[in-house]
């Protein structure tokens, strides 16, 4: 009787070994009725966050309502429609993220084959070649998505773990030749979580995980009620799934101007400012160059490695034999900070607020395995001067201040700098100049507060300001925004 137990037993783990990765994709296939589906739309609501601006370098991203969210994917056509409207969730408002949201806030995301859209100003698509790679991931990271993935995949690979006490079994595979994607599948043949990483220019390869809970049926097509996804540790999406139609029909066209789009070069154009002053824009984005006796600095690297690398190039032209000494970085939000490496393997020091060199110290020592770059190539120690409330840097005739804008809440650490003989202040996200001729709004952000109360504060001379984004503008500009606030 034992002995017939046990060989019981034994066939059974025999054929628990032997069920091979394909067997367990084609059992997660029936569960959730992947086969007969080839689109699907799901729909609900909960909170979206923005990555990479939270108030806190280690706090969780700023967190918003999601009012409403629908996806609609064609599987056949590697096509995806993705609207999301977000209102705000945090009054008064903390961390960034273009808040406060005032009313609501569309965004429309797609992809179908290898192009990549967004709807734009009065839904004009606008190319987003950039995000292909990312939503083509995000695809296969859906459960019915990950199934047709995961059965086209190359050798996937499976392995048996306990996670939180539980058995799964995780079957990994490769996209694209360098995503590594594990779908983590329970004992119902239901996938619950799956895990990747993606290339980001802060946090290197960022892992992306997306948990997956409370499937639902829906004509014998599951799908779950709850998704999650963080990236880089921290939620970016918590929905909770109210709606959902298996084969729903799709009608997601290529546009013409997003057909072959590539990314367009990047542009840096200079204005000098005053003597040995220069304004680095021509993106999103702008830097400052200050020139210095024997060095420049640079005030701001935004975005990523390309970005810094067009205003390195410009700056070298501007002020030829000089090096690039020191790169101040305002703050942690990853739009800010996104180009910083490469000062650093530029033999820049980075000067930054005291709560972001741990930091960065973290984040530079990930792994960037999926979009190496030049400090990844050839490593070396990033130096650091950090900032509690004021730092000045001088040579004798030239004066550059550091300040660290007290009692605002987009940033902990967010510093502002000014230029006493130029009467030029520089500052990040606190006050964006409107486009010229734009009638004042009654609504003044809370943000431009704190900037008019620290200019105040510290009794600085401002003739002319020079904004991270947008244009330069004289001070009347910032005091035109105020005055319309206050007569409201
Ligand atoms: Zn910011």
């Amino acid at each position: 009787m034992l002995k017939r137990v046990s060989l019981t037993v034994a066939l059974l783990m025999l054929a628990g070994c032997a069920r091979t990765a394909k067997n367990v994709v084609d059992d997660v296939g029936k569960a959730i009725g992947a086969g007969g589906l080839t689109s699907i739309q799901y729909s609900g609501s909960g909170y979206i966050y923005a990555i990479g601006q939270s108030f806190k370098p280690d706090d969780p991203y700023s967190k918003f309502n999601l009012k409403s969210y629908t996806r609609l994917i064609d599987y056949d056509k590697g096509a995806s429609r993705e609207e999301d409207v977000r209102t705000q969730f945090e009054n008064p408002p903390r961390g960034g993220g273009l808040q406060p949201v005032i009313g609501e806030r569309r965004a429309v995301a797609f992809l179908s084959g290898d192009s990549a859209w967004n709807a734009g100003a009065n839904d004009t698509p606008a190319p987003a070649p950039a995000a292909v790679e990312e939503r083509q991931v995000q695809l296969a990271l859906t459960p019915h998505g990950w199934v047709k993935a995961a059965a086209a995949a190359a050798n996937p690979t499976i392995e048996s773990k306990t996670e939180d006490g539980k058995q799964v079994t995780v079957i990994s595979f490769t996209l694209k030749g360098k995503y590594k994607v594990s779908g983590f599948v329970d004992d119902q043949n239901l996938l619950e979580k799956v895990d990747t990483w993606l290339p980001n220019p802060v946090l290197g390869d960022m892992p992306v995980e997306t948990t997956y809970s409370d499937y639902k049926d829906y004509a014998g097509v599951k799908f779950p009620s709850k998704i999650v996804q963080t990236q880089g540790g921290f939620p970016v999406l918590d929905l909770t799934v109210s709606e959902v139609q298996p084969n729903a029909a799709t009608n997601i066209e290529v546009p013409e101007v997003a057909r072959g789009a590539t990314p367009p070069p990047v542009r840096v154009e200079s204005q000098k400012l005053a003597d040995g002053v220069w304004f680095l824009a021509g993106g999103t984005h702008n830097s400052v160059l200050v020139e210095f006796k024997d060095y420049v600095a640079v005030v701001e690297g935004p975005l990523d490695e390309g970005r810094s690398l067009a205003v390195i190039a410009e700056a070298k032209k501007l002020v030829p034999n000089k090096p690039i000494r020191y790169l101040i970085n305002t703050h942690h939000h990853f739009d800010h900070s996104g180009g910083i490496r490469t000062y650093v393997a530029e033999g820049a020091t980075i000067i930054t607020h005291e709560l972001n060199k741990p930091y960065y110290e973290k984040t530079f020592s990930a792994p960037r395995a999926l979009s190496p770059d030049a400090l990844s190539k050839n490593p070396r120690e990033a130096k650091f001067e950090t900032i509690t409330d004021k730092y000045v840097l001088t040579d004798g005739a030239r004066r550059l201040e550091l300040y660290l804008a007290q009692g605002n809440l987009h940033n902990a650490g967010l510093l502002i700098a000014y230029m006493p003989k130029e009467k030029l202040l520089i500052e990040p996200d606190l006050f964006t100049p409107p486009p010229p001729k734009t009638p004042p709004t009654a609504a003044v952000s809370p943000y431009t507060a704190s900037l008019q109360a620290n200019i105040k504060r510290l009794k600085l001379d401002v003739r002319q300001i020079a904004p991270l984004h947008g244009r330069v503008v004289p001070v009347a500009e910032l005091q035109k925004v105020l005055a319309a606030g206050k007569k409201s």
